[in-house]
């Protein structure tokens, strides 16, 4: 099996500042050209660094990848260093010079004459094309069949750069067949992940020609299942099948696949069925307002919604009595209908749903413990209150909430 090792460079990464995306990027993406990714290191901008993790890298693998350093400025010094590893001579590509005298010409600036060091590569090198900034890319082939590629560090340069020459210069090289392997993530809301887990245990226990892999994230379980046939073809016929089954013990519960998230699953139901929304919440803050918009076009089945956190919020914008706060209280199925209700009547909308629940860590009573929340749907025939006991800290039960709301909108309008 082909094997890469990735270096991330750039002293942010190591201060905290700067989340190191480009390696996780990179290792999905060689997946699925059957590279194995055995490990990777980030390194500050600091030559020693850079050079221990390059012969580290060289030393256990087929391929190095690294990201950030090409830039122009003193401190970005990954191809001078990958040179200097691999023992190879760098010199002025007229054509690149070119290239940077003419980006700068065309934006009226005058060239720095550091930028020159943008325009040096060793002979042998492939020069990868940036589309969307100064430096290029290099593809630097070794003796016995290594290579070391050199990628800027910024995203949105790197990954065009992998997807648009890296990944067919690395075919050709070691003669890779565009996957084998099959996979998708099932996404299921509702059950715990040991329900999951029971639930899909046959399913587990049959596999040999796939397997199966439980994450549980905020309320979600994500089954990620990863087919392995004998080429693509077989792997996704077989992903297909698994998929099926696992749908079918799941039900309703499965909200979607792969990027799926719950607010776009449900702005795409209340979408098509031409259906408008306003929310209610207290507990939650704007949480629920916030991953509903989190959808681009939710203004065309999204009214808005009220935080009503005190109660005079809930009673004065809601219209919720304050007969009801009293002999109920403000964290009751009652209350949460008259929210539901009175935001519905406030919007206009055909759905209103209410959020009202304890947060914590204070304020929880033997009768009302924190965790405690209700949810209520309230529409045309329709009137659902749900009594929820989370567990978790503030932040937690606030997002299992807004989720769980979604979630209940959801399963209303399958
Ligand atoms: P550089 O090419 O090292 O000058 O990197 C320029 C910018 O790219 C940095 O300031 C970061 O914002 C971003 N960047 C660098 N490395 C990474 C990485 N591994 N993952 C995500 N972003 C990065
Ligand atoms: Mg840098």
């Amino acid at each position: 099996m082909v094997k890469a090792y990735l270096i991330s460079t750039g002293t942010e990464l190591l201060l905290g500042s700067t989340l190191d995306t480009n390696s996780i990027f990179l290792s999905r993406k060689l997946a699925e050209i059957g590279v194995k990714v055995i490990g990777k290191s980030v390194v500050g901008d600091n030559p020693d660094s850079i050079a221990m993790a390059l012969r580290m890298g060289l030393a256990a693998a087929d391929m190095v990848i690294t990201t950030g350093g090409l830039g122009p400025t003193r401190d970005d010094l990954t191809k001078e260093i990958a040179c200097e590893v691999a023992g190879v001579d760098m010199k002025l590509i007229e054509a690149e010079e070119e290239r940077l005298r003419d980006y700068f010409q065309r934006r009226h600036r005058a060239m720095p004459e550091i930028n020159l060091k943008q325009a040096m590569f060793p002979e042998q090198a492939t020069i990868i094309t940036n589309h969307f900034g100064t430096a290029p890319g290099m593809y630097l082939p070794l003796k016995n069949n290594q290579v070391i590629i050199c990628l800027p560090g910024p995203p949105r340069e790197a990954e065009p750069m992998y997807e648009n020459y890296v990944k067919d210069l690395l075919i050709k090289t070691y003669n890779l067949t565009d996957r084998r392997s099959a996979s998708r993530i099932i996404r299921i809301f509702g059950p715990g992940e040991s329900q999951v887990e029971e639930m899909l245990q046959e399913v587990m226990d049959q596999a040999h020609n796939y397997n199966l892999a439980l994450l549980a994230s905020e309320g979600e379980i994500n089954v990620r299942v990863t087919a392995e046939g004998k080429d693509y073809n077989e792997s996704v016929v077989i992903l297909t099948k698994v998929t099926e089954q696992i749908s079918q013990i799941m039900g309703k519960s499965v909200f979607g696949y792969d990027d799926d998230t719950l607010s776009a699953v449900v702005g795409k139901l209340l979408d098509n069925r031409n259906r408008s929304l306003a929310v209610a919440e207290s507990c939650t803050g704007g949480f629920l307002g916030k991953m509903i918009t989190d959808i681009p076009g939710s203004s065309k089945y999204f009214w808005g919604g009220v935080i009503t956190y005190s109660n005079q919020a809930k009673e004065n914008l809601l219209g919720v009595r304050s007969a009801t706060l009293q002999e109920y209280g403000a964290v009751s199925r009652e209350t949460a209908l008259e929210m539901a209700w009175g935001v519905k009547r406030l919007a206009g909308t055909d759905i209103g749903i209410s959020i009202t629940g304890i947060a914590g860590p204070e304020g929880g009573s033997e009768e009302k413990p924190v965790g405690l929340v209700y949810i209520a749907l309230v529409g045309d025939n329709l009137e659902q209150v749900r009594e929820m006991h989370f567990v978790g800290n503030r932040n937690g039960i606030r997002t299992l909430s807004a989720k769980s709301a979604l979630d209940l909108l959801r399963l209303q309008l399958l």
